[in-house]
């Protein structure tokens, strides 16, 4: 499994001279396998996927909150005459999975709905664990104002778990932390520094220290720390990775590349 990151900025895009290294594009991260290409979120940051070849596409929707879809409709295999791709997200606030889409391609926000593409896109709820080809995908709940989902891949006996716009809560990290338990790569929320945490307690995200304690407690191998603040420049979250000091533990940075 070889592991993209496309985008790893939350909330919205940024750009400029202090967003090179760890980038400003919105979540979107690629997983390859010999025959599929599975995208998690298609923020920004799918805009600029790498060729995929013939292999198969899906894309997995955490849920719908702008930065995690702003991306789709400039999606270059959506325009991609008969290239079947396959979308997937769980019911969020009642919407199904295409109506969670069309809340941002659609009139009056975009000019078409995904049929004025070329794609032959097919839009699924998910409702239990399900297989995208050799990937077993399984899923939880999110603790994130509206609801979100956090997915694990598994594949040949590797896995990832994909823990974004999560907010720690004593209460509930222990579904987390079991979810998680000895997976190959935890991406995890650490949006905050633990001061923000404290002013920002129900926005939805976490800190690199909660991140490290879900690490420790579910044996997960590495980690990276992903959903940036885009008032978070490079040399800022240099300097909230130097805290942690930890050689499995960073913040995920522009088309990093990861294999497992
Ligand atoms: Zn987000
Ligand atoms: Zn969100």
């Amino acid at each position: 499994m070889k592991i993209t990151v496309l985008g790893a900025t939350g909330s919205i895009p940024v750009e400029g001279s202090d967003h090179l290294e760890f980038g400003g594009a919105t979540s979107c991260f690629l997983i390859d396998t010999a025959d599929q290409a599975v995208y998690l979120d298609a923020g920004s940051g799918i805009v600029r996927t790498p060729d995929i070849g013939s292999r198969s596409v899906s894309v997995l929707l955490s849920h719908p909150h702008i930065d995690h879809i702003l991306g789709m409709p400039f999606f270059p295999y959506l325009s991609e005459k008969d290239r079947r791709i396959d979308f997937y997200a769980c019911k969020n606030g009642g919407l199904t999975a295409r109506e969670q889409l069309d809340s941002l391609i659609s009139v009056p926000l975009w000019p078409v709905t995904v049929e004025g593409y070329s794609s032959d896109f097919r839009c699924h709820d998910v409702t239990g664990p399900f297989d995208i080809g050799n990937i077993h995908v399984e899923y939880i709940d999110s603790v994130h104002p509206g609801g979100g989902t956090v997915f694990k891949l598994t594949e040949n006996g590797h896995s990832v778990v994909y823990a974004t716009d999560y907010e720690y809560d004593e209460e509930r990290i222990g579904e987390l932390i079991s979810f998680a338990k000895d997976c190959d790569l935890l991406f995890f929320d650490a949006q905050y520094t633990d001061d923000e945490f404290e002013a920002r307690k129900g926005f939805g995200h976490s800190t690199p220290a909660q991140g490290m304690l879900v690490m420790n407690e579910s044996g997960a191998k590495s980690i990276r720390f992903v959903h940036h603040d885009p008032r978070h420049g490079d040399e800022f979250l240099k300097k909230m990775e130097d805290v942690i000091r930890s050689d499995k533990a960073r913040f995920a940075r522009k088309d990093e590349v990861i294999i497992l």
